[in-house]
C-alpha cells in the first residue's frame, strides 16, 4: 500500500514541499504520495488526528504550526526540543515523533552546496524567532568562532544567548551593537525580506569572503542580499537549498534513504 505523507499549514497552496517529495520518491522508487493539507488556524491538532487515524505516516509542519507541533508531539529530538518548534512528525506504533530539520538543512546546503565551511567562523544570525531558534543548535555544532544573535527586540535575542550558552559561544543582542564588527557568515532569520524591508544592518558587518544567506527564497535578490551585494559580501545565497536540504532530511527521517538534492534544486531555480 501506499504510504501518505503531506504538509501541513495555513496557507499551503504557495507550498513547494509536494513537487520537491514527488521528485524524491521518483528518485528514490519509494512508493509514497505527499500532498498539502490546509489546517483551520484553530484546528491543527485535530488535522494531525485525522491523517494519523487514516493511516498517515509523517508530516511537516508549516507556519504558523511549527510550535503548536513541538507541543503535541509525544517525543521529541535534541534538536526539536531546543528550538521549540517542530518540522517534521513521524507517526509510528500510535506515537508521533517531533524533529526539527530546518537548521540540518540550512547547515548542510551551507557546507555541501554552498562549499563554506562553518568551523571557526564568526556567524551573524538576524532574527530570534522560530527560524533562527530552529538553526542555532546545527550551527553551533560547527564550532564557529562566534555566533552574535541579533534582533528588532533585542530581549528575545539575549533570551536565545541564555538557552543555548550551554552549546557554545553565542551573544545577543540589538543591531546598533553591531558597529564596528565583522562576520564571516551572515544569516538573514528575519522575515523582513517578506515585506520587503531590512534589518537596521551596518554596512560595515560583511567580511572580506563573507557569506550572505538569506532564509527567504523568491526571484531576483532579497532586499538583504542586495544590501549585502552593495557593501562587500563575496558570496550571496537564498533559502532554496535550505528547503530542499530540510526537505531532504525529513524525507531520510521517514524512509531512511537520503535523495539528491541537486537535481531537485537546479529544477526549482528553473521553475
Ligand atoms: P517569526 O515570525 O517567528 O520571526 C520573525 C523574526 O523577524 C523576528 O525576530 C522579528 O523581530 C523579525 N522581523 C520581522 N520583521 C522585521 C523587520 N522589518 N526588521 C527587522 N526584523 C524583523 O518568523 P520565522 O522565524 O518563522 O521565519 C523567518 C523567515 O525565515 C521567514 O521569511 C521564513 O519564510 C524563513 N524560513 C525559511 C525556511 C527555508 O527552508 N528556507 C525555513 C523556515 C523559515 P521581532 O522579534 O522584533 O518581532
Amino acid at each position: 500500500m501506499t504510504d501518505r505523507y503531506a504538509v501541513v499549514g495555513n496557507p499551503i497552496a504557495h507550498s513547494k514541499s509536494p513537487l520537491i517529495h514527488a521528485e524524491f520518491a521518483r528518485q528514490t522508487g519509494q512508493d509514497l504520495s505527499y500532498t498539502a493539507i490546509l489546517a483551520p488556524l484553530d484546528g491543527f491538532a485535530a488535522t494531525i488526528r485525522d491523517f494519523q487515524q487514516a493511516g498517515g505516516k509523517g508530516l511537516n509542519v508549516t507556519v504558523p504550526f511549527k510550535q503548536e507541533a513541538w507541543q503535541l508531539a509525544s517525543s521529541l529530538s535534541e534538536r526539536a526540543q531546543l528550538a521549540q518548534a517542530v518540522n517534521t512528525l513521524k507517526f509510528e506504533d500510535g506515537e508521533i515523533s517531533g524533529d526539527n530539520t530546518d537548521g540540518a538543512g540550512l547547515v548542510r546546503d551551507i557546507r555541501e552546496n554552498l562549499k563554506v565551511s562553518l568551523e571557526g567562523k564568526r556567524i551573524l544570525v538576524m532574527g530570534a524567532g522560530g527560524a533562527a531558534r530552529g538553526v542555532l543548535l546545527p550551527l553551533l555544532e560547527q564550532r564557529p568562532a562566534e555566533l552574535a544573535i541579533a534582533n528588532r527586540t533585542p530581549g528575545r535575542a539575549v533570551e536565545l544567548q541564555q538557552q543555548f550558552a550551554a552549546y557554545g559561544q553565542v551573544e545577543g543582542g540589538d543591531y546598533a551593537g553591531l558597529a564596528g564588527r565583522q562576520f564571516d557568515v551572515v544569516i538573514n532569520a528575519t522575515s523582513s525580506s517578506l515585506q520587503g524591508e531590512l534589518p537596521p544592518l551596518p554596512a560595515g558587518v560583511f567580511a572580506e569572503g563573507c557569506l550572505a544567506y538569506d532564509m527567504m527564497y523568491g526571484k531576483g535578490l532579497t532586499p538583504f542580499l542586495a544590501f549585502a551585494q552593495e557593501h562587500g559580501a563575496a558570496q550571496l545565497a537564498d533559502g532554496l537549498g535550505m528547503l530542499v536540504e530540510q526537505a531532504a532530511e525529513s524525507f531520510f527521517l521517514w524512509r531512511g534513504v537520503r535523495p539528491e538534492t541537486a537535481p531537485v534544486i537546479a529544477m526549482l531555480k528553473s521553475c
